[in-house]
């Protein structure tokens, strides 16, 4: 479903059926953080959804104020492969567990 902000994210939720209003994010509700629609104009996690679909990675999200961003409340994303066992530094590329298997086959000509 399409953000506030306009990009297509699979942990956002929108039902606008017969007037009612009510938008939130499921996967920061899941992690018992409070959800506002300007978070999603900066979250990371529909980049991070359309580059990588591995059904074993975990996103685990944290809103925080870095002051970088003059204290803008953004959500911070840490992964975890659930398949390795292990984190996942780069979530966009994955923990390169399942990429491996993929050298195993051969073009035959
Ligand atoms: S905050 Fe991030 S994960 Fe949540 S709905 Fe918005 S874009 Fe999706």
């Amino acid at each position: 479903m399409k953000t506030p902000s306009g990009r297509e994210c699979p942990h956002f939720f929108g039902d606008y059926y017969r007037g009612r209003n009510i938008e939130e994010c499921r996967l920061l509700k899941l992690h018992g953080q409070a959800w506002s629609s300007d978070l999603c104009k900066t979250c990371p996690v529909p980049d991070i959804a359309r580059a990588n679909s591995c059904q074993y990675m975990q996103l685990r999200l944290t809103v925080v104020r870095p002051i970088t961003a003059m204290f803008q409340r953004r959500v911070q994303v840490t992964a975890f492969c659930e398949k390795s066992n292990s984190s996942v530094a780069e979530p966009q590329i994955g923990c390169k567990d399942c990429h491996s298997m993929l050298s195993t086959f051969e073009v035959i000509e």
